[in-house]
C-alpha cells in the first residue's frame, strides 16, 4: 500500500508541474507553469502589503506598527511570514487546498518561498557553495542543512481521513523552491508530532485558543533542530497561538530561531 501511495504520489507531482491549465478554475493558460492561475483567479486574490504589515507575525494591519495580537501576546517564533491576506476569496481558495485541491497548494507553496526568499536572502548559499553563517552556527560535529522546512503536524486521524496534510504539501513545496534557487533547505515531516486532537482554532474565542493548542505537539526528533533556523510552514494563521506553541517547543529543543511561513494570515481585526 505505501509503494502504491509513493506511485500516486509521484504522478500527483508530475501532474502538478505540466499541463496549461489554470490550477484554480481550469480555464486554458498559455504560460504555464509561470503562472499556475489565470488571471482572473489571481485578481481575485488579495496581496499582503508589507508596508503595512505587523512586523512581528507578518499580519496584514490597519496601521503601521505592531498589530493587536501581538500586543495581546506576543508568539513564542521569531518573526512571520505570509505572501496573502485570509479574506473572502483568497481565505476561499486556500481552504481549498485542505478541501481536495491539492493541486493548489503549488501556487501557494511557490509565492510563499518567495516572500521568505525576498526577505531572508541571508540563507543564499555563496559563490563557493556554502552558507557562511552555517559554519559558525552549526552544531558540533553537525553538517546538515542550515533551514529545516517543518510543517505544523496534523492529528493521523485527520491525516487517514483526508489522505494528507496540506502544511507537508505547503512545505516539501518550499523546500524544494529555495533549494532550487540556492537555499540551503532540508524539509523533515516527521520531527514534530501532534499528541491529541485540537478543535478547530476558528470556531473558539482568542481566550481559548491557546489552551486549545497547549501540549498539543512535541519535537520527536530533537536532534534535528539544535542550532537550526526553522521554517514552520502552515496554510493559515488566525491568532498565531499554534505557530506560538510549536515555536516554543522548537526552541526548547535548542533550535536558533523559529520562523513561520503561512499561505494567508487572518489581518488584524479591530
Ligand atoms: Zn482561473
Ligand atoms: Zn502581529
Amino acid at each position: 500500500m505505501r509503494f502504491l501511495a509513493q506511485i500516486a504520489d509521484k504522478i500527483r507531482k508530475r501532474a502538478a508541474t505540466r499541463g496549461f491549465s489554470c490550477d484554480c478554475c481550469g480555464a486554458e493558460l498559455f504560460d504555464y507553469p509561470q503562472n499556475r492561475l489565470c488571471n482572473q483567479c489571481r485578481e481575485t486574490l488579495t496581496i499582503c502589503d508589507r508596508e503595512k504589515s505587523c512586523p512581528k507575525c507578518g499580519r496584514a494591519t490597519i496601521a503601521q506598527g505592531v498589530c493587536l495580537s501581538c500586543k495581546r501576546a506576543l508568539p513564542k517564533f521569531d518573526k512571520g511570514f505570509s505572501p496573502f491576506v485570509y479574506v473572502g476569496e483568497t481565505a476561499a481558495l486556500v481552504n481549498r487546498i485542505k478541501n481536495g485541491n491539492r493541486r493548489l497548494a503549488y501556487f501557494f507553496g511557490e509565492k510563499m518561498a518567495d516572500i521568505f526568499m525576498e526577505t531572508n536572502a541571508r540563507f543564499l548559499k555563496n559563490d563557493v557553495g556554502r552558507v557562511e553563517a552555517n559554519e559558525k552556527n552549526a552544531p558540533e560535529g553537525g553538517t546538515g542543512a542550515l533551514l529545516l522546512i517543518l510543517p505544523v503536524p496534523a492529528h493521523a486521524t485527520k491525516v487517514r481521513e483526508r489522505g494528507y496534510n496540506q502544511a507537508a504539501d505547503l512545505a516539501e513545496i518550499v523546500c524544494e523552491r529555495l533549494q532550487r534557487f540556492g537555499f540551503e533547505a532540508e524539509y523533515d515531516p516527521d520531527v514534530l508530532q501532534k499528541r491529541k486532537e485540537t478543535k478547530m482554532q476558528k470556531h473558539l474565542g482568542v481566550a481559548n485558543r491557546a489552551e486549545n493548542v497547549s501540549g498539543a505537539y512535541y519535537v520527536h526528533k530533537r536532534a534535528a533542530c539544535r542550532g537550526k533556523t526553522i521554517v514552520l510552514v502552515d496554510d493559515i494563521m488566525t491568532t498565531g497561538a499554534t505557530g506560538s506553541e510549536i515555536a516554543e517547543r522548537l526552541l526548547g529543543a535548542g533550535a536558533k530561531e523559529v520562523i513561520l511561513l503561512v499561505a494567508a494570515a487572518l489581518p488584524e481585526q479591530k
